[in-house]
């Protein structure tokens, strides 16, 4: 296993398969690359399903033991469950995160390929809220859902992004996950960085606050020491990466884009490492270079950001909702 010049060990990679996406969530950050293209537009420079392949199979020789496929949106490509089976024969922990329009006809081949759970992003239960902010179809993805439970890719996690507009709809999202057998929810931290309008940040620690005093159990995950917050049953992780340096100091991550290019942070586009073209052993030296030269807290990257206590007072509060 390779570990950076910061002692962080990478044992998880993260895969872009397309740039593409069928919708165009007002946020999106797509893997920090720029906005997202249109289902049917151009796709040559996608990596092809032997450039995945081999990718992995290096990504396993450096003891990688986790793979997730990501875009864009990943369902567009309609060899995604090639992708799969051939990953899996290498890595055997395979995950999606998918904005769930497509699953529903999808999850079962998926589930035979050999894909192990997946992520679906839901940031509103309801369908307005879900239009304006996904640009795309709620019920689609909800029975997307239910299929992927039906088939057994469980648990199911669904991401949330938390912004101004999903903040006071936190406990409605707990309170729906907590209705279905196999559901977990995800809060992902509205990230700013590559996609401006910081005006829809909120308070990230006051939402810390929130889940700890509702919460009947705490459990802190050795991924970037992610906090998981038990409501009874139901599961709630935090994933609040902004200028968050215990996050950062353990993140064991390492990402690729559609094209192939090798990537030590979400939040850098200027650590690129191109992959096509390379033999083997060019493959390996590319993977021990991402890896020595990946840096923690934004590698300097993002200068002008504030700092996350001097956030804290102006942003607004989830809302007190006692019982839940
Ligand atoms: N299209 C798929 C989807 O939406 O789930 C996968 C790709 S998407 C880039 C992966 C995740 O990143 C989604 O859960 C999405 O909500 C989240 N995301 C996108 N932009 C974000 C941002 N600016 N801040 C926080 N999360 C973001
Ligand atoms: Fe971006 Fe995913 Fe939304 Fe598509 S569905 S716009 S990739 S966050």
């Amino acid at each position: 296993m390779l570990s950076d010049a910061f002692g962080r060990e990478v044992t998880d990679i993260r895969v872009s398969v397309t740039k593409r996406c069928n919708f165009g969530c007002v946020y999106c950050h797509d893997e920090g690359l720029g906005p997202v293209a249109r289902p049917r537009s151009p796709h040559g420079e996608e990596m092809t399903v032997a450039e995945i392949e081999r990718l992995i199979g290096v990504a396993r020789e450096f003891g990688i033991r986790s793979v997730k496929f990501t875009g864009g949106e990943p369902l567009v490509r309609d060899d995604l469950e090639e992708i799969i089976s051939r990953s899996v024969e290498q890595i055997p922990d395979v995950s999606l995160t998918t904005n769930g329009s497509m699953l529903e006809y999808r999850a079962e081949a998926l589930r035979d390929a050999g894909l192990k759970r997946v992520n679906v992003s839901v940031d509103s239960i309801d369908p307005v809220a879900f239009r304006s902010i996904r640009k795309g179809g709620l019920a689609p993805v909800l029975r997307g859902i239910r299929e992927a439970l039906r088939v057994g890719l469980k648990p199911v996690k669904l991401n949330m992004v938390v912004f101004r507009p999903t903040l006071d709809n936190i406990p409605r999202m707990i309170d729906y996950v907590g209705a279905t057998d196999g559901l977990k929810l995800q809060l992902i931290q509205f990230m700013p960085e590559l996609v401006a309008h910081r005006e829809w940040m909120v308070d990230i620690d006051a939402v810390r606050k929130w889940l700890e005093e509702h919460a009947t159990r705490v459990l802190i995950r050795e991924m970037h020491h992610r906090h998981v917050y038990f409501f009874r049953h139901v599961e709630v992780e935090l994933v609040d990466p902004v200028y968050n340096a215990e996050f950062c100091s353990n993140c064991h991550r390492i990402r690729v884009t559609h094209k192939g290019e090798l990537k030590g942070c979400l939040n850098r586009t200027d650590d690129l490492i191109p992959t096509r073209g390379l033999d083997d052993d060019g493959l390996r030296s590319a993977f021990r270079q991402v890896i020595t030269t990946r840096m923690p807290y934004y590698g300097g990257y993002v200068t002008d950001y504030p700092s996350r206590s001097s956030l804290g007072s102006l942003l607004p509060m989830v809302p007190a909702r006692p019982g839940v």
